[in-house]
């Protein structure tokens, strides 16, 4: 049998890194373990809510046309709301992405002449033409709902003064987005959301808040829906669906918010009785209960990553030590080269189009170059060990996904091989 050092060296990784990789590993044993403890106690959550439903094998049959008395769907969307504590959930193989999950929930909930607050600053790129923050045909601006932002302090944390006074009559609905996306600000926790939605609704106890909950599914214990959200939102092919969701989004909240965005979603009138389910039932509840390790599995991948970088002096957000609320890394490698070098050897690694050079290219949604690398077996799945970014200063890689932690591992250590190669790290 070969050893496993040979295996590396087979692929490419020399056995520096591979030392290298190993001393950041025996440095990490104590925040895996905790990580593994998060991961079986949403495994338990996940299955007491199937066991709850009576989930069975009907529940992966197909449905056509109307799709009306289709259990299997109206069973997934109650253990979503199970898991996640609200009393309704909308999870659908429709909804194609998650900036499509947070149109619907935004311009179900929000009509003409309300105003929408962000007060955690800029929203993720996509949702700037979504609102109109960026002018686009369809926008919530052009149906006349206004948009108001108040920025974070310079330290990351909520500017309480602020959005004091951008809270009016006509603020309807909050937007907190849970995760980073492409700002190198820090992701906030759970309890974190918590304190913003009670400070909100202390100042006007009607209003809605929406968390943009994307990358941050099982991280956690607790959702942003268990302290006081009124709808948090995803994607599927991101954590909840397991690397194994072809397609899908989903919202969680209150019956209201949910039936709004069922009847904006379909029809009004029709909500959420209409909409076939494709025979994708099946990959989407055994997705769903495989999401709390394979969240697990992409946390340990973003932890080693900044412990392997940060020591070689790229500035990564969360840094090397601190506490966890998504699976996204954030690495700054300050040029082009290195987004690119950095991104050579994720695609390197990965089990699909590993033959593939990623170069940067113009994405829809964005305005700048965007580089990706992923070689995924569903396309464009974040949940299974990729990196993009945009290309502008601080030319910083988001790093997320990782099906198992081994591949993860795999994937930034060829990374770190091809920073290596291309004379932008020296390992001394
Ligand atoms: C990924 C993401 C979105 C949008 O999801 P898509 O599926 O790419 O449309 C929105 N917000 C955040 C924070 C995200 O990470």
């Amino acid at each position: 049998m070969k050893e496993i050092t040979q295996m590396y060296t087979d692929m490419g990784i020399s056995p520096a890194v591979y030392a290298y990789g190993q001393q950041a590993i025996a440095r990490l044993k104590d925040r895996f373990d905790a990580i593994d403890q998060i991961a079986e106690y949403n495994q338990a959550k996940v299955l007491a809510a199937f066991r709850k439903n009576r989930v069975s094998a009907a529940c992966f049959a197909t449905s056509t046309g109307y799709g009306y008395n289709d259990e299997g769907r109206d069973k997934l969307e109650q253990v979503y709301a199970d898991v996640f504590h609200t009393e309704a959930a909308l999870v659908r193989p429709h909804i194609t992405c998650g900036t499509h999950a947070l149109t619907i929930a935004l311009s179900a909930n929000l009509l003409p002449g309300d105003e929408l607050l962000s007060p955690v600053g800029l929203p993720y790129d996509t949702l700037q033409e979504v609102i109109g923050i960026r002018p686009s045909p369809c926008s919530l601006a052009e149906y006349g709902v206004s948009y108001r932002q108040v920025e974070l302090l310079e330290n990351g944390g909520f500017d309480w003064d602020g959005i004091r006074s951008a809270i009016h009559e006509k603020t309807k609905l909050i937007t907190i987005q849970r995760s980073k996306g492409y700002a190198t600000r820090p992701t906030f926790s759970v309890s974190q959301i918590g304190e913003l939605i009670a400070f909100c609704k202390s100042i006007k106890p009607d209003v809605l808040v929406m968390v943009d909950n994307c990358y941050g599914e099982f991280v956690e214990t607790i959702e942003p829906s268990d302290v006081g959200a009124d709808m948090i939102v995803g994607s599927l092919i991101k954590n909840p669906g397991g690397g194994l969701a072809s397609s899908g989004g989903y919202i969680a909240g209150t019956r209201a918010c949910i039936d709004r965005c069922a009847y904006r979603l379909s029809a009004p009138g029709l909500g959420q009785e209409v909409g076939a389910n494709f025979g994708l039932m099946g990959q989407l509840y055994q997705g769903f209960f495989l999401s709390p390790t394979v969240t697990a599995s992409a946390e340990k991948g973003a932890i080693f990553a900044a412990n392997l970088y940060e020591p070689l002096g790229f500035k990564c957000v969360p840094n090397a030590t601190e506490s966890r609320h998504d699976i996204i890394q954030a690495v700054e490698l300050g040029s082009e080269e290195g987004m690119i070098a950095f991104c050579k050897g994720i695609q390197a690694a990965a089990p699909v189009d590993s033959f593939a050079t990623p170069i940067p290219g113009d994405m829809p949604g964005y305005d700048s170059q965007v580089i990706m690398a992923a070689g995924a077996f569903v396309q464009g799945s974040t949940m299974e060990l990729s990196a993009d970014g945009p290309i502008r200063p601080p030319y910083a890689v988001y790093f997320q996904g990782g099906l198992t932690w081994y591949h993860a591992k795999l994937g930034i250590l060829m990374s770190l091989q091809k920073m290596v190669d291309a004379g932008l790290v020296d390992l001394k």
